[in-house]
């Protein structure tokens, strides 16, 4: 067995708890790594592809890396890989902290899950040790909840995953949380949910040993030293929200469906205006040095105005740009409190904001067009946005619609509402205007799991130099697929991308971790190949799934209407096209 693994991984039948210890052959951990990249090549090998994502028998993977209990800074996270029910394609979320350490502490490389328990049940991994207890006392809590009262029942050591209510619900993009951090994307939450497994709790004392200990030492040092450098300041002195007034300018901030990329409010949800007006603290992932979690107080009693009150008032919100732009703008809402507490709520209800706010806002353009019956569902209104999420999280009249994402939503809605649903392979596609950033459109549309900007960084290509953004030629492609790869390696190692500036060669440096780690002779060359080959293990099990090249697309909104506000900004079906087909030209497909 290698350093830094255990080389084996545990399935788990939920169905009656049987546990087995499997081997996983050194080749194998050598060829994807960990996180993402095993857990991609476990769900193939699992031979499901075929099977609905909410099947029983349809895995849900937890994968660890190499890196996990290291002492580098920000690789204490790991990965959930499943295929994905709002997508029908794989999913790869991931998400931080103790989680990660306390799970391979448990003695394994990966945890995978099959089966449905017969009751809902609280999954319980002792140092190896498999158990299934009941869970009636925590049924329909939030994840939060979940997570403090199963830390009393068990006891502190215990690291807990959870879903909220809308798992059990099977909301298509329901969420698995843990300490606050969130496996948000994809829909990992519903087939959690499916299993019958309100939350999985973990504690572990076997440890692997590292090849080169103070060679791992002497680079943790220095990378911490580097991680409170400039590269990584807006992130220590901003967070990602600190882009929403940097989108609005380029005229990329999405706003009310698409249907503009300027929002007049955006200076209300700026991290500026955040700052002036709440108290701000900030927190970090275990074992990170940068801490880029800026949490705002909720102020003002919005409860007067009938928003809800689910979620009280006061209290801390983390706050992403993602999550700003989703619940924000996209759906024309302009008041902070607003958006703070409605962030907050897709929290604890355990629902991914991005795809909530793509698909409550999809709706609410359906509406204006008379294609939705629900007049008080309209852009711009608070208790519209507040009162949807609550029926999307319960899963109560028109939520039931929009819990299934915004394409079967538009299916359902007809009209030709697909046009307009802003979705890539069923994922609803991030803050990113895709007619002003037209090599980070690449990136949604080729997406393995849909419109992502965490697998494909090709926006930071269209901010630099190297292209036309808004006009972008075939020589954005190779950019594209550079980042592409790269994601895909930080997320199998796995380190944070918000370290990426950090590093001269990310590769190399790369290199260099793995091998302090494990005592392979591990090159970045061989590390580009190794990126490479998840990317296209990921295609493998999308194409047993059912892929076709014609999903590699974006809506026709995007291709067929320029920005109102920047005619210029036009991204025609022929460009696209022409990109997606040199993108496979290229990957050689
Ligand atoms: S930079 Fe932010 S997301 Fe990354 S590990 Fe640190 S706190 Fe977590």
């Amino acid at each position: 067995m290698p350093f830094g693994y255990h080389g084996c991984y545990l399935r788990i039948d939920a169905s009656n708890g049987t546990v087995e210890r499997l081997p996983i052959a050194e080749t194998v951990l050598r060829q994807f790594i960990g996180g993402s990249g095993l857990g991609v090549r476990l769900l193939l090998d699992d031979g499901c592809a075929d099977l609905d994502a909410l099947h029983p028998r349809a895995p849900l993977i937890f994968a660890f890396s190499p890196l996990v209990g290291s002492s580098l800074t920000t690789s204490a996270k790991f990965a959930v890989v499943s295929k994905s029910p709002l997508t029908d394609r794989v999913n790869d979320a991931l998400a931080s902290s103790g989680f990660a350490v306390a799970g391979k502490n448990c003695g394994c490389d990966a945890i995978v899950i099959v089966g449905r328990a017969p009751e809902l049940s609280v999954l319980i991994i002792d140092d190896g040790e498999v158990r299934l207890e009941s869970a009636a006392d925590v049924a329909g809590m939030t994840c939060q909840d979940t997570g403090a009262r199963l830390r009393t029942r068990l006891g502190a050591p215990f690291r807990i995953a959870a879903i909220g209510p809308a798992g059990e619900k099977g909301v298509r993009y329901a969420s698995i949380s843990h300490d606050g951090r969130h496996a948000g994307r994809g829909g990992s939450g519903a087939v959690m949910g499916a299993k019958n497994i309100k939350a999985i709790a973990v504690r572990g004392t076997h440890r692997v040993e590292w090849a080169h200990p103070r060679d791992m030492t002497a680079i943790s040092k220095d990378l911490s030293q580097r991680s409170f450098g400039p590269a990584t300041a807006k992130y220590r002195e901003l967070g990602t929200a600190g882009n929403l007034l940097t989108f609005n300018r380029f005229g990329a901030l999405p706003t009310r469906n698409f249907q503009s990329g300027e929002f007049a409010d955006a200076e209300n949800l700026s991290v500026e205006q955040l700052s002036a007006t709440r108290e701000k603290t900030r927190d970090s992932c275990v074992a990170c040095t940068i801490g880029c979690e800026h949490i705002y107080t909720i102020g003002g009693p919005h409860l007067r105005h009938g928003y809800g009150g689910h979620a009280g008032s006061g209290g801390g919100v983390r706050v992403e740009y993602e999550s700003l732009f989703a619940l924000g703008s996209l759906c024309g809402i302009g008041d902070a409190d607003v958006v703070l507490r409605a962030v907050r709520r897709c929290d604890e209800l355990g629902i991914d904001t991005i795809s909530t706010g793509g698909t409550i806002a999809f709706a609410m353009e359906c509406v204006e067009r008379g294609w939705l019956d629900g007049p008080w569902l309209t852009f711009g209104s608070g208790g519209a946005l507040l009162r949807a999420i609550e029926l999307i999280g319960s899963r109560e009249g028109l939520g039931d619609l929009l819990a299934e994402g915004s394409r079967r939503a538009a299916h359902a809605i007809g009209h030709g509402s697909i046009a307009i649903a802003p979705q890539v392979k069923g994922l609803e596609i991030p803050g990113y205007e895709p007619r002003a950033l037209q090599t980070m459109a690449l990136g949604f549309a080729v997406g393995a799991r849909g419109a992502d900007h965490n697998r494909s960084g090709a926006y930071e290509v269209d901010f630099s130099e190297k292209v036309d953004r808004r006009n972008v030629t075939l020589d954005a492609v190779r950019h594209a697929i550079d980042t592409e790869d790269r994601a895909a390696l930080m997320d199998s190692l796995i380190v944070c991308k918000f370290l990426r500036g950090v590093f001269e060669d990310f590769h190399d440096a790369a290199a260099t971790m793995l091998r302090s780690v494990t005592g392979w002779d591990v090159t970045a060359a061989e590390l580009r190949d190794i990126a490479t080959r998840i990317v296209a293990t990921k295609r493998e099990f999308n194409l047993l799934a059912g892929w076709t090249q014609a999903e590699d697309t974006l809506p026709d909104r995007f291709l067929t209407t320029p920005l109102p506000e920047d005619a210029a900004a036009e991204l025609s079906r022929e460009r696209l096209a022409a990109l997606v087909a040199e993108y496979h030209r290229q990957r050689r497909w």
